[in-house]
């Protein structure tokens, strides 16, 4: 295999235009030797992902811990113990996956038979985002390494000392012929973007989403895109409240404190019952997080001071200040803002026009709970959306009329946990998807192969076109 010398391991390095295409020229050639494409070499990696996981945890904790103030269980449920469980299901299925499919023929092509027919892309390069990750760099990797591709990961600088880890286990476990790390923010991302690629996945905003896709275009790359966006909760009045109420804590506080792509952004509720619910929102508060929730172990910190300030000066504008009915503390110097609920708050601020990414969970009060589709719609399309209701007429509705990346039903976020179902968005929060197989087929192409022998040959197709061929 080709080596490269300068591989960018460490933040402080650079990492210009020159070196990103040395080292996707390095990874093309070693690509092109069909390594990667070998059903063993895309098991042992797989393997090693398995292992780095079982052996790592601990220092995987705490980068996270570093990164996030990650609280112990919720780094293992959402981050770890999720990436691995998909690790197994590429390892169990690995084989199935790569099986070409027979697919029927027709009487034109008689006798013949026909398959489809997966290949790898080729050279991918996956950028990812800071709230989760470990999960977010590593569950793309696993979809592209299954497929056979080799790839280049670039972890958020955001996250610095998971960022770190992930270069330092990947030369650790991984082979570095063919998978590699590269640290940085956003001269190392666009050099890389200035790269042709065989295709780009890309997890952030959707700021970013349109420059990478610009980039993309110029080498007429294709890109998945997994986006944010605003993501609702519709409550009806029939709900069981305590179970409700800790299901929309769970989606909200208890995924990174709200610093979640797929966390609940608002709730939606009928006038009438909104009091009730906001009562049950702040029993269970209490209960998960207790009297000062500034000082649990249990709520992750906000990122950085950026992000901090931004929440900050979202729930100080005017207008909204006023509409806090729990929560609305802040502990600067430990970047913690504690769960915050708002009634009403003004559609055109800034809570009601981005997306949060953060604990302010803003309620909006509607006439009847049908009022609240017409509240999802007017917005763009949000990758995930959540409805309490034992209304089985009001679920099928929502099902669909409620266009969304993916749904939950009396719950929130567990969607995303299902191997068997895509997750991506829809609009603007994302294109393509992945998980499951659906990560295999993100990272594949799907060539339609027949195959016919010399036998039962019909001249029939062969000019001379004469009238009397038209009419057989
Ligand atoms: P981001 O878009 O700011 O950054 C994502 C990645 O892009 C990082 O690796 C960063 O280094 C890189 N980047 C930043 N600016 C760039 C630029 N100008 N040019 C090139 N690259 C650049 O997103 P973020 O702050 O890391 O994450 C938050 C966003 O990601 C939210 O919108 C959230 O909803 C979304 N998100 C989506 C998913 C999903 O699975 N769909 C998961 C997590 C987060």
């Amino acid at each position: 295999y080709a080596t490269l010398s300068a591989v960018v391991k460490s933040q402080e390095s650079t990492f210009d235009g020159k070196e990103a295409a040395l080292l996707v020229d390095e990874l093309r050639i070693n690509f092109n030797t069909g390594r990667p494409k070998s059903y063993e070499w895309r098991i042992s990696q797989l393997q090693n992902i398995a292992k780095m996981i079982d052996e790592k945890e601990k220092c995987i904790t705490e980068a996270l811990y570093q990164d996030l103030s990650k609280p112990e269980l919720e780094a293992f449920l959402a981050e770890l113990s999720n990436t691995k469980s998909s690790c197994m299901l590429a390892i169990k299925e690995l084989k199935n996956w790569m099986a070409p499919e027979t697919v029927k023929t027709s009487v034109t092509t008689f006798p013949s038979s026909a398959q489809i027919v997966s290949e790898p892309l080729g050279v991918v390069l996956i950028i990812s985002a800071w709230n989760f990750p470990f999960l977010l760099s590593v569950e793309p990797v696993i979809g592209a390494i299954s497929a056979g591709n080799a790839v280049v990961l670039k972890p958020s600088e955001i996250a610095p000392a998971t960022s770190s880890l992930l270069a330092k286990l990947f030369s650790e476990y991984l082979d570095e012929t063919a998978i590699r790390v590269v640290q940085g923010g956003v001269p190392e991302t666009t050099a890389l973007l200035d790269q042709k690629w065989d295709k780009i996945f890309f997890t952030g905003g959707a700021r970013v989403g349109r420059i990478v896709m610009a980039a993309a275009a110029k080498h007429l790359t294709p890109v998945v895109l997994e986006l944010g966006g605003k993501c609702p909760a519709l409550v009806d009045s029939d709900v069981n409240l305590q179970v409700a109420a800790r299901r929309i804590i769970t989606g909200k506080w208890a995924c990174n404190n709200g610093q979640a792509c797929i966390g609940v952004d608002y709730v939606i509720t009928t006038k009438d019952f909104a009091p009730k619910l906001i009562d049950a929102l702040k029993t269970e508060l209490k209960t998960f997080f207790g009297e000062n929730p500034l000082k649990s172990k249990d709520l992750s910190r906000i990122v950085n001071s950026f992000h901090f300030k931004r929440l900050e000066s979202m729930m100080k504008e005017n207008g909204v200040a006023n509409k806090i009915v729990h929560g609305g503390q802040t502990m600067e110097d430990k970047l913690k803002i504690s769960p915050t609920i708002l009634v009403d708050v003004p559609e055109g601020s800034s809570m009601m026009q981005e997306e949060i990414f953060g604990p302010l969970l803003p309620v909006i009060t509607v006439s009847k709970i049908e009022d609240g589709f017409q509240v999802i719609q007017s917005r763009p399309k949000p990758l995930a959306a959540y409805l309490f209701t034992d209304n089985k007429e009001l679920q099928n509705q929502f099902v669909q009329n409620v266009s969304a990346g993916g749904m939950s039903i009396n719950e929130t976020v567990l969607h995303v946990t299902l191997k068997d179902l895509p997750f991506g968005g829809v609009g603007e929060s994302g294109i393509g998807a992945y998980h499951g197989k659906f990560s295999y087929e993100t990272f594949s192409h799907k060539k339609g192969v027949l195959y016919r022998s010399f036998d039962g040959d019909s001249d029939l197709r062969y000019p001379p076109y004469t009238p009397e061929k038209k009419r057989v």
